[in-house]
Formats: structure tokens, sequence, C-alpha cells
């Protein structure tokens, strides 16, 4: 499901999920050894400069960029839990990078920290939806490069081809290929 650019402040409140994420900063502030008020109230001004996109990668539900503060979601198929998660997940990172640590990653701060937004403080989990959403995408992006000329067996590829198909043998039936592209 595609959405339009959105501020994350906004964003959040759309997904209902902002006073999910303030009560979860307040909570883990003095584990990371802030001020209750003063952490969940920097994290939000620190929102104010991230913006939330689309994003039709395959491989994963979200990332983040610290150099130009986006934060990519999926808009491929998923369950509600994973994009909730995926939500809360990359938000622990983009809290960690502003008021913490840039180079934490999965780190046992980001650990606590995600923990308390209720996140799964594991890494990507796995959604049959998104997995099902993520090969038909792959499968209607890749193209025929080369064909066999005796069974017409196709060969499919992601990216166009630059080799030269006619030196290759069908192992199946021993036909030569040709190009198609
Ligand atoms: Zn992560
Ligand atoms: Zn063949």
């Amino acid at each position: 499901m595609s959405f339009p650019p959105t501020p994350l402040v906004r964003f959040l409140e759309d997904e209902g999920l902002r006073a999910t994420v303030e009560a979860g900063l307040r909570k883990v502030a003095s584990e990371l050894g802030r001020s209750e008020h003063d952490f969940a109230a920097a994290a939000f001004v620190s929102f104010e400069a991230w913006t939330v996109r689309p994003s039709r990668a395959t491989t994963r539900f979200g990332s983040i960029s610290t150099r130009t503060r986006i934060l990519r979601l999926t808009t491929l198929d998923c369950s509600e839990a994973t994009r909730r998660d995926t939500i809360l997940h990359e938000v622990a990172h983009i809290v960690m990078s502003e008021l913490v640590s840039k180079s934490e990653r999965h780190g046992p701060r980001w650990k606590t920290l995600a923990r308390a937004l209720g996140a799964r403080p594991s890494g990507r989990g796995v959604d049959p939806r998104f997995r099902e959403a993520s090969a038909a995408l792959r499968a209607d992006r890749e193209q025929i490069v080369a064909r066999c000329e005796r069974c017409g067996v196709e060969i499919k590829r992601l990216r166009r081809s630059t080799r030269d198909w006619r030196r290759y043998a069908h192992r199946g039936c021993g036909g030569r290929f040709v190009s198609t592209a």
C-alpha cells in the first residue's frame, strides 16, 4: 500500500503510534541515563527533521538513512504486526542515531530501546505475505534475456544481459541460446 512522503511525527500520529513511542521513551530514559521527560521531548524535536517515504525494496520491510533523515517503509503487502514492528524498529534506530550513538546498530542499548517501544528486539522477522509480494514483484521486474532455439526454455534476469548467449548451449537439450534483449 503506497503513501505520500510524510513528516515522521504526522506519520506516527496517523498510524496511532505517537503515544506508544512517547510512553516507551519515557519508560526507557533512565536506563539510558537520561531524564524521563527530556529524553522523549528531545526525541520528538529530532523527529521534526525526518520524513517517511514509501519503498519498493524486495528484501526488507524498512530502513533509515541518517544522512538524508529518511525512513523508508515497504509498500508491499505485509501483516499489520510486521508493519507496526517495522515502524517501531526503525524509530528505535532513529532515536539511537540522534540521541545516543551513531554506531549502535542492533547493539544492547538499541535492543533495550526497541523493547521499550514495543518492537521485537531481534533482527528482521519473517512475514509470509511480504515474502509472497516481494517474490511476485521480483518476477515482474525480470526480463527474458535469452531463449533456447531448440526447446524454447527462457533465461530471465533482473538486469540487461551483455553476455553473448550464442556461445552457450542449453544443457537440458543441447540447443543453442539466442539473445532476446
Ligand atoms: Zn535494524
Ligand atoms: Zn533447450
